[in-house]
């Protein structure tokens, strides 16, 4: 059985009348790139705050890395590199000298390759040309790049990210989702949070939805965008297919129609022997935002699709 990286069970936070988590049952499961997807206030820092045991829940357990949190959280945290909500950094110092300044706070291991560690990290992300340039210099997105350098450090097991794309443009989240591949392709598990849905969709493998601080959709992203059982069929003419298909014809208009039978050649050759065109084929799959539109119903306009 796969090990369970992150589990929680029945997770709560109130602040006041606000439930801003309220009871969420979360599986996050080793080699996962899990993505926690919400719109705005739907309680991911707050869940992200209580997995590193910075907030108390007000109810619920929570296991990071098989252990309790937060109350071993100086087993745990070692293991985990976490990016939370712009990270923090002293704006006079270098992205180096920060680095230094985190790495120092660890535990062990030689000055010089301590040296060599952070050169290895300021490389990882991108930032190796500027490290010597003092923090206050960095534009957001080269500051959410040294954060996650730090987060790197101490090569974690779990990388816990909260937005970690924020502030930065299409050539950096392009780098920042080809590191997170990396690192999660020789074994890290990654969990990240994000309010932007085609991104959830291009790095994740196992998803979770939030909606008003509950979990309304929690699996495998195969899973949930599995073929649905109906064939779409490209065609100049989407009424023939009607006429020769008849009620096996789930919907018929633009360039398109739907079919029932998940057997593509099946239902070519049926069109072709009736003299109808076809210019493409291929399984119906739904995608992300159809599934998350379907689960949280109004919510789904809340996350954003696009950029
Ligand atoms: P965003 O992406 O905007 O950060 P989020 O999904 O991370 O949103 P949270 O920041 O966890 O959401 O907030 C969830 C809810 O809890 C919101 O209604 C927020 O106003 C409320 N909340 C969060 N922290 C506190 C706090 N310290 N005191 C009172 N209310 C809070």
């Amino acid at each position: 059985m796969t090990e369970t990286v992150i589990a929680t069970h029945g997770l709560q936070k109130r602040y006041g009348a606000v439930h801003a988590v309220d009871g969420i049952d979360l599986d996050v499961r080793a080699g996962d790139v899990y993505g926690f997807l919400g719109a705005n206030g739907s309680g991911k820092t707050t869940t992200v705050r209580m997995l590193l045991g910075l907030v108390l829940p007000t109810k619920g357990e929570v296991r990071v890395l098989g252990q309790r949190m937060p109350k071993a959280s100086r087993e745990v945290l070692p293991r985990v590199g976490a990016l939370i909500e712009g990270p923090a950094a002293y704006g006079h110092l270098s992205g180096t000298a920060n680095l230094r300044l985190l790495d120092a706070a660890g535990p062990g291991g030689s000055r010089r390759s301590r040296k060599q560690r952070v050169g290895e990290v300021l490389e990882q992300v991108g930032l190796s040309g500027v490290g010597r340039r003092p923090v206050r210099a960095y534009s957001l997105g080269m500051r959410q790049r040294l954060g996650l350098a730090g987060a790197l450090l101490r090569r974690p097991d779990l990388l816990i990210l909260d937005e970690p794309t924020n502030g930065l443009d299409p050539q950096g989240i392009h780098e920042i989702r080809t590191l997170l591949l990396d690192l999660n392709s020789t074994g890290t598990t990654v969990f990240l949070s994000s309010h932007l849905l085609a991104e959830i969709e291009q790095l994740a493998t196992r998803v979770g939805v939030l909606d008003r601080g509950r979990v309304v959709v929690q699996d495998d992203l195969a899973t949930l965008t599995a073929p649905t059982g109906a064939t779409v069929v490209e065609t100049p003419d989407p009424q023939r297919v009607r006429t020769v298909l008849g009620d096996r014809v789930l919907s018929a208009d633009g360039g398109t129609a739907v079919v029932r039978g998940a057997d593509p050649a099946e239902v070519n050759a049926a069109l072709v022997a009736a003299g109808v065109p076809v210019t493409g084929l291929r399984l119906q799959r739904p995608s992300l935002e159809e599934v998350v539109l379907a689960a949280a119903g109004t919510s789904a306009d809340r996350v954003e699709a696009h950029r």
